[in-house]
């Protein structure tokens, strides 16, 4: 349910209505819009508080949600959310570009693929220190020396940084070092992380699971964003089907769908949706325009001496080939791209 407020509302009328929501047992959540204020109800509803709360000064409407998401929907959110990662914002003009490689493994490799990314005009730097892998066998992150290594990226080149955290326990350690906070395809419905990561006050990378739905998705932004935490951004990084020609299948109606049911940013993440560095290119533009907020790129000097997911990872000089393309894509439909002008 939420509860439209006129347009010319006070804060006065709208503190009014949240504070009898809060006596009458619900949650309020608050939306302040540009046109006009919403307020998200979570609770049980019961038809009579509903009259009353109708009948309150300043009460345009009530309506329902009939989606199982709430606080992810548009209905509650009209306008597109803005996700700050410290000086980038993600979901305004500006096409936002993660670039890095999959996994932190030596100060030499972290600071040569910063600086590379950087001066192809990439925005924020990603790298692994906590690394999910299928096989407990495979190389699992430096933890928190990788976090370091990667702060000390941040240092030297200015970029914020993602990583993920895997595990509820290393929350608090992940924060310390990153500026936004990655939850991997593998633990997108690992609630009591969800949770836990509702707390924090660092934005949030959340990838779609392997086999998840964008309504599933959503509902795993709700766990987030009903924690209290509302800077979540969408990755689409590909989903499991019958082709095995690629790793996954990047799903790039996602992104128009996100964008109907929901107000949150979404970025597309073509590494890990081909699993194919040929492909990567060609599906970055697709993504751009198809109405993507942005990018997840992986990028190593030495693909073929990779710690993990070399298959997939461009070297800087494909990087730069890709950010000089997507920025005539991004042009084309109305973005700005932060790519060199000429090479
Ligand atoms: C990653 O970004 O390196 C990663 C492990 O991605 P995903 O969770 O999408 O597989
Ligand atoms: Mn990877």
């Amino acid at each position: 349910m939420i509860i439209v407020m006129e347009r010319n509302a006070s804060p006065e009328l709208v503190d009014a209505v949240t504070v009898r929501l809060e006596q009458l047992g619900y949650k309020a959540h608050l939306s302040v819009g540009v046109e006009r204020t919403i307020i998200g109800v979570i609770g049980e509803k019961r038809p009579e508080d509903m009259e009353q709360l109708a009948a309150m000064a300043g009460v345009e409407s009530i309506v329902p949600i009939l989606r199982p998401f709430k606080l992810a929907s548009r209905e509650f959110h009209p306008e597109p959310t803005k996700v700050q990662v410290g000086n980038i914002t993600i979901g305004g003009d500006e096409v936002v570009v993660m670039a890095g490689p999959c996994a932190v493994e030596s100060e030499e490799q972290i600071l040569t693929i910063a600086r590379a990314i950087k001066a192809a005009g990439a925005q924020i730097l990603r790298g692994g220190a906590f690394k999910p892998r299928t096989s407990p066998y495979s190389f699992q992150g430096l933890e928190e020396e990788g976090l370091k290594l990667l702060a000390l990226a941040r240092e030297e080149t200015g970029l914020p940084i993602v990583t993920e955290v895997v595990n509820p326990r290393d929350i608090d350690l992940v924060e310390k070092y990153a500026d936004m906070l990655q939850v991997g395809a593998r633990n997108m419905q690992n609630f009591t992380l969800l949770r836990e990561i509702g707390q924090s006050k660092k934005p949030v990378l959340l990838k779609r699971g392997l086999a998840a739905t964008v309504e599933e998705w959503l509902m795993a932004a709700e766990y987030i964003i009903s924690g209290g935490n509302s800077s979540v951004v969408l990755c689409e990084r590909g989903i499991r089907t019958y082709e095995t020609g690629t790793r996954n299948t990047l799903d790039l109606s996602a992104v128009p769908a996100v964008k109907h049911y929901s107000h949150l940013p979404i970025i597309a993440d073509p590494s890990h949706g081909t699993g194919r560095w040929r492909y990567v290119k060609p599906m970055a533009k697709a993504a751009i325009a198809a109405g993507a907020d942005g990018l997840m790129i992986e990028v190593h000097c030495r693909p073929e001496a990779a710690l993990s997911d070399g298959a997939q990872s461009l070297t800087p000089d494909n990087f730069l080939q890709l950010m000089v393309e997507i920025k005539a894509v991004a042009e084309a439909v109305g973005r700005k791209s932060t790519a060199p002008v000429v090479v």
